[in-house]
């Protein structure tokens, strides 16, 4: 297809910032960038026809880590890193709730329950034995204990009688989110094209070459925001994870409130619209998960579907609505990659499972490097 000199003209000429992705890094990199520099000309280029990675497509957790992940996470980063990584996810949180305003995002503070299974009694023992030195060691933090002890009050089946509740964590409507930011995108002025796929890049004089799928042009500078596809465009080691969900259809008088964690995490649900969303179970077979590919496998949704009846929901009847799959960026360390990688490009991806916490955060990051 050969472009008019108008299109040409208007959408691909003088541009000063490209930047590819259009999730939460990508939109809100753009803001900042909009605000530091507002005469200049940012154009994101996206691959889907909406988002396509993991911003909508995930669960809506505004969380900061669980007792369980913090205590793993101390088993492979030191203690530094790990309270770095913590601050992060809060200060992340804060930037996403005063970028867009909580009612935006649907934001509710309704708290978050860690769930140990019956057949895990020495995790759940080794997390109650450690929680108070946990609670100790963050209340700087926090000013005050982040982590207590709950019965079970949802009657949850297969489950240890006490959860460890976390009232601090919080749940947004992620569409509502997505919206929102787009928007207000829009709003400044900044251009996205969707459908358009970037498929390589070449550092040239004082600018780059890019070639999508659809026409070839130039940026001043390129800035990557794609996340659990950044290896298909640059070196940096970050794997794709495929995360799969499934949502029930509206449960009259439904009681469970709130955020939960089960498993160590690997299983995650909440209540949301009268409905349970359930992900999770990447566990149970690590290697097909390590994949780019949208799709569900009857392995995992029969275990999450599984899990609703014989833990979650054990004596309400429910039906399955909607099934989908996302894909997040992850590596053998839980930071994020935020840097410059040549002279006019750069990166900010692998924001593994707490993109919500972080992604407007390392938004921010990844334009205050150019
Ligand atoms: C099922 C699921 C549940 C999750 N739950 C939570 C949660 O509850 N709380 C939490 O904090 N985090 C959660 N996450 C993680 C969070 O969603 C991500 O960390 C976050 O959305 C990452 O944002 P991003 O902008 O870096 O990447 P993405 O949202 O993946 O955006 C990258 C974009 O780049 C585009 N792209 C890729 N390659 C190209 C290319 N070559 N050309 C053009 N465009 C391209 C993609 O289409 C995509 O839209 C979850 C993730 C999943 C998948």
């Amino acid at each position: 297809m050969n472009l008019s000199y108008w299109e040409i003209k208007s959408w691909l000429s003088n541009i000063e910032f490209c930047i590819v992705g259009s999730g939460i890094v990508g939109l809100n990199c753009a803001l900042q960038l909009k605000a530091k520099f507002q005469k200049a000309k940012i154009l994101i280029l996206e691959k889907g026809t909406l988002p396509q990675g993991a911003s909508t497509k995930n669960a809506g957790f505004a969380c900061f880590g669980s007792l369980s992940e913090i205590l793993d996470d101390l088993k492979t980063h030191s203690k530094a890193e790990v309270l770095q990584l913590i601050q992060k996810r809060v200060k992340g949180l804060n930037v996403l709730r005063q970028t867009l305003g909580d009612q935006q995002i649907n934001f509710k503070q309704l708290g978050g329950y860690e769930l140990f299974l019956n057949s895990n009694q020495t995790l759940f023992q080794d997390c109650i034995s450690k929680r108070e030195a946990i609670n100790t060691w963050l209340k700087p933090l926090f000013k005050t204990d982040v982590f207590s002890i709950k019965d079970n009050s949802f009657n949850f089946k297969n489950i240890n009688s006490h959860y460890v509740f976390n009232k601090f964590e919080g749940q947004i409507d992620t569409g509502k989110m997505m919206e929102a930011l787009l928007e207000k995108v829009y709003f400044k002025g900044i251009k996205i094209l969707n459908n358009v796929q970037v498929e390589q890049f070449l550092e040239v004089a004082n600018s780059v070459k890019i070639k999508t799928n659809q026409f070839e042009f130039s940026a001043s500078k390129v800035l990557i925001a794609t996340n659990g596809f950044a290896s298909q465009l640059i070196t940096e080691h970050v794997k794709p994870a495929r995360a799969q969900v499934l949502i029930t259809k509206p449960i009259n008088n439904l009681k469970l409130k709130g955020t939960f964690h089960l498993d160590k995490g690997y299983y995650y649900f909440r209540n949301i619209d009268n409905r349970v969303l359930l992900g999770g179970g990447r566990n149970l077979d690590f290697k097909t998960e390590e994949t780019t590919e949208f799709k569900q496998t009857t392995l995992i949704q029969n275990h999450l579907e599984a899990l609703l009846k014989t833990t979650i929901l054990p004596k309400t009847a429910f039906e399955i609505e909607y099934r989908w799959s996302g894909i997040m960026g992850v590596g053998n360390q839980k930071k994020a990659v935020v840097k410059q990688l040549s002279t006019n490009v750069f990166c900010g991806v692998r924001l593994g499972g707490m993109g919500v916490a972080i992604g407007s955060l390392i938004g921010k990051e990844l334009a205050e490097l150019v």
